[in-house]
């Protein structure tokens, strides 16, 4: 299976004619990014910069198809522009706009409905909490809630422990084994055996050109949802090259 490496842009860069520079670079990465399963997930307002040359994700979607909703914008939407991956569950969103684990749930199900594949995001808030695992589990446990094995192809999770995002502090690599590894035991309770062995499962928080080998080579490890360091493209390269 080729890596999958994610570029979470977030609310960045602060304007169209740096976004353009910035994907300008990504467009320069040239042959490296057929090496890799690469996915872009700018701010929607910069979608149409890209084309239809690259994967891209959303940030986030509703979960309904339309109507009067304000501000919000449609899975279906999405798909219609080209747009096949939405995260969701993020930490950020969970904290910044209170979405809920029965929210995202409604999200999950929505995007799959629609037709678009679904990163979701997990992590425990602390390792200092001995339950920590458990609070993992329960994400996905409420997020995936009634969500049929069929749908185990459109589904990737990225484990992101929320002390470790924009912080620079990482996960250990023998950590990082037993939580996937937990995680798939999850999957498999939740959506059967073949979904545990063909869900992907990423890693996020803090990767650096520095240290994304190190979680690469972690066993069951699928590939990296990077946040800060997809924003430069130097340093994002590097980190391609060491998924390749
Ligand atoms: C993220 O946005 O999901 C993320 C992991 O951010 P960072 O790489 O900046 O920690």
């Amino acid at each position: 299976m080729k890596r999958i490496v994610i570029a979470n842009w977030k609310m960045n860069p602060k304007n169209i004619a740096e976004a353009k520079k910035l994907a300008a670079g990504f467009i320069r990465l040239g042959g490296i990014r057929k090496k890799i399963n690469l996915v872009i997930a700018p701010p929607f307002v910069y979608f149409p910069i890209f084309g239809v040359k690259f994967e891209l994700a959303a940030q986030n979607a509703f979960y309904e198809t339309s109507g009067a909703y304000t501000g919000e914008i449609s899975p279906a939407m999405l798909y219609s522009l080209g747009i096949r991956h939405v995260i969701l569950g993020h930490s950020e969103r969970r904290e910044h706009s209170g979405e809920t684990d029965s929210v995202i749930n409604s999200k999950v199900k929505a995007a799959l409905n629609s037709g678009l594949g679904v990163v979701l995001c997990v992590g425990e808030k602390s390792r200092d909490d001995e339950n920590f695992q458990v609070f993992v589990r329960d994400q996905l446990r409420k997020d995936l809630e009634g969500i049929s094995k069929r749908y185990s192809a459109k589904i990737i999770i990225a484990y992101e422990p929320i002390w470790a995002i924009g912080t620079g502090k990482t996960v250990k690599p023998e950590d990082l084994y037993e939580m996937t590894t937990y995680i798939r035991r999850t999957l498999l309770d939740l959506l059967g055996k073949n979904a545990a062995h063909r869900i992907p499962v990423l890693y996020g928080g803090s990767v650096s050109a520095k240290n994304s080998k190190s979680f690469l080579d972690v066993n069951g490890v699928n590939g990296l949802l990077v946040g800060g360091a997809s924003l430069d493209i130097n340093e994002f390269r590097m980190i391609i090259k060491s998924a390749l």
